[in-house]
């Protein structure tokens, strides 16, 4: 047995996942959700994620724990760099350290890694969704921000100073500055808070949800200018992946690709921009997983540092 967590801003969820056996893969055998520790800040944060932990390893083998966590991490997998929603203090903490040495004090003999929670959701993706068997694909998730997370050649893409795979923040049009200190990127236009910006402009509702669901209604001209801006960003965001990564499939996640219809929206918008033998490769699907590919992807590390 292996341990992921999902550390979000608002939710701390861990899941006690099953090894990986012969032909079959890991599935979810319990999980604790809890709230995230109010104001985030890291002791509070680490001890929530030592208690869960406890809490499923008890009469458990469990041979490791790894944690999705929401920002940039070190290349070394054991700091974190920058989280944006987290307080200054997590920037260069050496959380899988942190994590250690309190599960030791609890005598618990447990290890923890950390990964960036879009890749992830792309490990889980492999090991438990959409993408079993295949060593070419691409995760993007559409929420607050665009996550990014890529196998390529059946390894996860880390780059030189662990931070590669930042397709949320490739530069799409326009000059809006983005949260990350760059500017016109496609975060700003397809994530969450982008697209309620301007449906805010509009009048209209800031929900996606309900954004979308005004999109087949007769008057809806507004909602269809808003949310075109999301799908064309989207759109140009997978096109230039696949000219550089050329993977056998994309997946979408996140809880803006549960709009019914999204998937193929998108596909249609992003045919145009692809050269002509991409145009015919483009494989998109929606993540089977939902959020549980970050737990997935979360326990698969653990368990990759058990084997070292
Ligand atoms: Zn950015």
């Amino acid at each position: 047995m292996k341990i992921g967590i999902d550390l979000g801003g608002h939710t701390l969820i861990a899941a006690l996942v099953s090894d990986a056996a012969r032909g079959a893969a890991p599935v979810i055998v319990r999980r604790i959700s809890l709230d995230t520790p109010r104001g985030r800040g890291a002791s509070d944060v680490i001890d929530a994620m030592t208690g869960a932990i406890a809490n499923l390893a008890e009469g458990q083998e469990v041979s490791g724990a790894g944690v999705a966590m929401p920002g940039m991490i070190d290349a070394d997998r054991r700091h974190a760099r920058r989280m944006p929603n987290f307080p200054k203090e997590w920037d260069d903490l050496d959380v899988a350290g942190c994590l250690d040495s309190a599960l030791n004090s609890r005598g618990l003999g447990i290890r923890a890694r950390i990964e960036n929670d879009a890749n992830c959701y792309a490990l889980g993706e492999g090991s438990s969704g959409a993408a079993i068997g295949i060593r070419d694909f691409i995760v993007l998730t559409m929420g607050t921000g665009i996550g990014c997370g890529i196998v390529s050649g059946g390894r996860l893409l880390v780059g030189s100073h662990g931070m590669a795979g930042e397709a949320g923040h490739l530069v799409v049009r326009g000059d809006v500055q983005c949260r990350c200190g760059g500017m016109g990127h496609a975060e700003t236009l397809a994530a969450a808070d982008g697209t309620s910006a301007r449906a805010r402009t509009a009048g209209l509702p800031e929900d996606f949800g309900e954004l979308w669901g005004m999109m087949g209604r007769g008057g809806a001209g507004a909602a269809i200018d808003v949310i075109e801006v999301t799908l064309d960003a989207m759109a140009r965001v997978i096109a230039s992946v696949c000219h550089l990564l050329d993977p056998e499939l994309v997946i979408l996640g996140g809880g803006m690709s549960k709009a019914h219809g999204i998937g193929p929206a998108i596909r249609e918008r992003a045919i145009p921009y692809l050269s002509r033998p991409f145009k015919n490769t483009l494989r998109l699907e929606i993540s089977p997983l939902g959020n549980d590919a970050a737990l997935y992807g979360a326990a698969g590390i653990a368990l990759a540092r058990g084997a070292q």
